[in-house]
């Protein structure tokens, strides 16, 4: 048929293999604690972005591109603002997330600036936030429909949580960790390990049979 298999395109990469600069902002499995000073272990796993035409290119779901992912600004840390850049790969599982989104309410959806994958150094990055998993994203518009006013972020975020029924909503307000420009929804600290990823240690006494 001639037909060639869709095989995608980004390489899987081991964070805790990338070179010192990198591993000192991904943090790879490292930890960041959240508002309560619960302990919460970052991702290990990452895709790498090679240019911005291939994150134009790459798809992660039918209608979300890796580059809706990386838009930050200069709050990023320095050697994430240059390619090659570096995605959880649990970013993915958003993008899926978002595609159910965007059927549900039949328009674009827009990840805003800084809206998605940041960095644990990030600036705005406080404590654990799912941004630093790639599994939260900041959607400021839908269609024409500027998500600037508590009626269209409610109205947003109550389709988001009837077509993904586990998925968290930012509260409305004007307080620092709550929204009213935009409607943050995320999945929580989601870790991706893709089948051909490196495994950890194998314990023969804690394994079981496998599956
Ligand atoms: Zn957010």
């Amino acid at each position: 048929m001639g037909m060639a298999l869709a095989t995608f395109p980004l390489r899987l990469v081991d964070g805790r293999r990338l070179e010192r600069r990198y591993r000192d902002v991904l943090m790879p499995g490292g930890i960041l604690c959240d508002k309560e000073g619960q302990a919460r272990v970052l991702p290990r796993y990452f895709y790498e972005v090679t240019s911005w035409e291939q994150a134009s290119d790459t798809y992660l779901a039918p209608h979300f591109a890796v580059s809706e992912f990386i838009h930050t600004d200069v709050r990023e840390a320095p050697p994430l603002r240059v390619f090659p850049r570096y995605i959880p790969c649990a970013t993915a599982l958003l993008a899926l997330a978002l595609e159910q989104l965007r059927e549900a309410v039949d328009s674009y959806v827009y990840v805003g600036a800084n809206g998605g994958y940041c960095s644990p150094r990030h600036a705005r990055t406080g404590g654990a936030s799912p941004h630093c998993w790639g599994t939260a994203a900041n959607i400021y518009r839908v269609g024409d429909t500027y998500l600037d006013s508590h009626e269209t972020i409610a109205k947003y975020a109550a389709i988001a949580r009837e077509v993904l029924p586990t998925v968290w909503t930012r509260p409305l307000g004007p307080e620092a960790w709550k929204t009213d420009d935009h409607l943050h929804l995320d999945l929580g600290y989601v870790v991706s390990v893709p089948r051909e990823a490196p495994g950890e240690t194998h314990d023969l006494k804690l394994a079981g049979d496998p599956l």
